[in-house]
C-alpha cells in the first residue's frame, strides 16, 4: 500500500500524459513481422457456398408454434408475394388467397418434406432405378406422380374411392410437416380416438408407423391429455370402531341416519 501514493503510475497514469502531445513517445511497437511469430496464421483458407433452392424453404423451428392452417397460409402469402414481384404492377394479384394457391402450397410443403425424408429413394425413382430391398419404402411400391410427389402404388387401383385414397402421399413420421398434418386432423376431429384419426389421415396420406405417430402427437395435444386423464379417487377415512366389533352378536351396534338421503348433482 505504501507504493500507492499519488505519484503512483496506477493512479496518475503514465508521465508523458502530463506533457503536450508533441512530447508523447512515438509508436514503438510496430516492427517488421517475423515469419516464425507464433501469432501469425500461416494457413490460408477460402470457401465457396452456393444454394439452388427452387421452392420456399420451411423454417421448421421458427414455425414450430404455428398450426397447419397458419403455416400453409403464411407460406402461401410468401409464394403470392414472390409471384407478384415478377409481374407488372397492374397484373399483380391482390385478392384473398384462392383454393388453388392453398392446395399448391400444401403440395409444395409435402414435396419438401418428402425430399427431406427420402432423398435417396426419390433420386432412385427419378433415375428409374430399383429401390433397396430392405428400404423403408420398398414394400409400398412408391412412385413419383406428375407433380413429383411420392405416392403409394398399392393394390387399390380398381377401388371406387378417390385418387388420393388409392395412392396416398407418403410422409415420414418424424418430419415437422407430418406433425402439423396429424395435429390438424386430431384437432379437426375433436381429439377422437387415435384409430379414427389415422383412418381419416389415410384418405390422403400414408404415414410410416402411422398409429404410433398419431399416438405420439395426441400425447402432446393438451386437449387429448385433458380428456384422457383419470380422476384420482380420494382416500377414504378409517371405519368407525362400532363397525369393527369382533365376535359381537348381530345388531349390537345400531344407528339412525337422520341426515340423508341428499341429492347430489354429479357434473360440472
Ligand atoms: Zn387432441
Amino acid at each position: 500500500m505504501t507504493d500507492l501514493n499519488h505519484h503512483c503510475r496506477w493512479l496518475a497514469g503514465p508521465a508523458f500524459l502530463s506533457h503536450s502531445e508533441d512530447h508523447w513517445p512515438q509508436d514503438t511497437f510496430v516492427e517488421p513481422l517475423r515469419e516464425d511469430d507464433s501469432e501469425v496464421k500461416t494457413n490460408k483458407w477460402s470457401g465457396h457456398t452456393s444454394t439452388s433452392e427452387t421452392e420456399p424453404t420451411f423454417q421448421t423451428r421458427r414455425s414450430y408454434r404455428l398450426g397447419h392452417d397458419s403455416h400453409v397460409s403464411v407460406v402461401a402469402w410468401i409464394c403470392r408475394f414472390v409471384r407478384n414481384c415478377k409481374l407488372k404492377a397492374e397484373d399483380r394479384l391482390r385478392t384473398p388467397l384462392t383454393a388453388s394457391e392453398i392446395r399448391n402450397t400444401e403440395m409444395v410443403a409435402i414435396r419438401r418434406s418428402q425430399r427431406d425424408s427420402f432423398p435417396i429413394d426419390i433420386d432412385a425413382l427419378k433415375a428409374n432405378k430399383r429401390l433397396q430391398v430392405k428400404g423403408r419404402l420398398s414394400s409400398l411400391l412408391p412412385y413419383l406422380d406428375e407433380e413429383q410427389l411420392l405416392r403409394v402404388e398399392g393394390h387399390l387401383r380398381k377401388a371406387p374411392v378417390s385418387s388420393d385414397a388409392r395412392n396416398p402421399l407418403i410422409l415420414h413420421p418424424k418430419h415437422h410437416i407430418t406433425r402439423l398434418i396429424v395435429m390438424h386432423h386430431n384437432l379437426r376431429l375433436y381429439c377422437t380416438s387415435n384409430k379414427h384419426v389415422l383412418n381419416e389421415l389415410r384418405q390422403k396420406y400414408w404415414i410410416l408407423k402411422g398409429l404410433a405417430t398419431v399416438q405420439r402427437i395426441s400425447s402432446i395435444c393438451p386437449s387429448c391429455r385433458r380428456k384422457g386423464v383419470q380422476p384420482v379417487p380420494p382416500v377414504t377415512a378409517d371405519l368407525p370402531d362400532s363397525r369393527l366389533g369382533y365376535q359381537l352378536p348381530p345388531i349390537t351396534n345400531r344407528g339412525v341416519d337422520y341426515f340423508g338421503p341428499i341429492l347430489v348433482r354429479n357434473g360440472r
